[in-house]
């Protein structure tokens, strides 16, 4: 019997499908524009289109698929495989599993994105060779998945590890939760963003707003890594805030966990020589001797294929885990 997997990262802007055998290998790729302005039944439609795209570069059918995994922004409902809501797609409760499998035919899976990108690293990327790891995303959010011997810890309704919403600093700035002092409020690209457009708006850095051509909206977590790259002392200071209170959130997930692996991804770590040093001193600092002891930090090795690798895994997961 004919034994492949699809997976599709479903993004604001562009879904990511592939098409890979039994070990993961991608064989075919299609991306297209979400177009989610256009609605609901369009962004479906460009899914489904997706998906016949890559069946018709590989000359393979509906049922020669054993599973599709579908990785997307949450929050959402992996059990019933509704997207509940989601900041940059216009739906809300949308039965996408249900949908999708009358569309294609193919049975689906669905998990939020940082959840998918876990079990991504851990079976084709960085944490290949433990059986525990937490991955960390450091984007425009902060969010998170743990791997438990050998599987995605969800929690009981999809919620565990939202890293990115555990409490740092109470009297900290407002996070987009409606708490105060958030790991996302300090530690996200959103976060540093912010921090540098106060930064600017006070007249501290003419670097940033230089590269910004003098509009302060326009001064973003981007601007900022490129003002600390070039001696800015205020975009230096503001990542060195975003790694402390980082070091402070690793140091949690270390005495919580007590994992063999965290592994950090995200686009904000490509600016990592800016704050990774800041973060893994506080880690050490505040981190218990004993999980600190057996903790290996590493950075996410899927680069930009994440998402994609992320939503094969999902699809393969209960092979991963027998072949394991
Ligand atoms: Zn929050």
């Amino acid at each position: 019997m004919k034994e492949y997997y699809l997976g599709l990262d479903l993004g604001g802007t562009k879904i990511l499908t592939g098409l890979a055998d039994k070990n993961g290998k991608i064989l075919a790729r299609s991306r297209k524009d979400t177009e989610a302005k256009y609605g609901e039944e369009k962004i479906i439609a460009n899914m489904v289109e997706s998906i016949e795209d890559v069946l018709a570069k590989t000359e393979l059918k509906a049922e020669d698929i054993k599973c599709l995994g579908i990785g997307s922004p949450g929050p959402l409902d992996a059990k019933k495989g509704i997207i509940i809501e989601n900041s940059n797609l216009p739906w809300k409760n949308v039965a996408i599993v249900d949908r999708i499998e009358k569309e294609v035919g193919i049975k689906t899976l669905l998990k939020n994105d940082a959840n998918a990108a876990a079990l991504g690293e851990k079976w084709f990327g960085a944490g290949r060779k433990v059986k525990n790891l937490v991955y960390i995303t450091i984007s425009t959010g902060v969010g998170g998945g743990a791997i438990i011997n050998q599987e995605l810890f969800t929690g009981v309704n999809d919620n565990a590890c939202e890293i990115g919403h555990t409490v740092i600093d109470p009297d900290g700035p407002l996070c987009g939760c409606g708490n105060h002092g958030c790991l996302e409020a300090f530690a996200s690209g959103t976060a540093i963003g912010r921090m540098a457009q106060e930064a600017t708006a006070e007249g501290k850095s003419k670097k940033m707003l230089d590269l910004a051509d003098n509009i302060i909206e326009d001064v973003d977590a981007v601007i900022c890594a490129q003002a600390a790259y070039q001696g800015d002392q205020i975009a230096k200071d503001i990542f060195a805030i975003a790694g402390f209170y980082l070091g402070i959130g690793l140091a949690n997930l270390i005495n919580i966990f007590n994992t063999e692996m965290i592994i950090l991804g995200g686009g904000v770590m490509k600016a990592s020589d800016l704050f990774l040093d800041k973060a893994l001193e506080l880690m050490r600092e505040n981190a218990l001797a004993g999980p600190l002891e057996i903790v290996e930090i590493r950075e996410a090795e899927l680069g930009s294929d994440i998402g994609l690798m992320g939503a094969i895994a999902v699809a393969m997961e209960d092979r991963l885990i027998k072949n394991g």
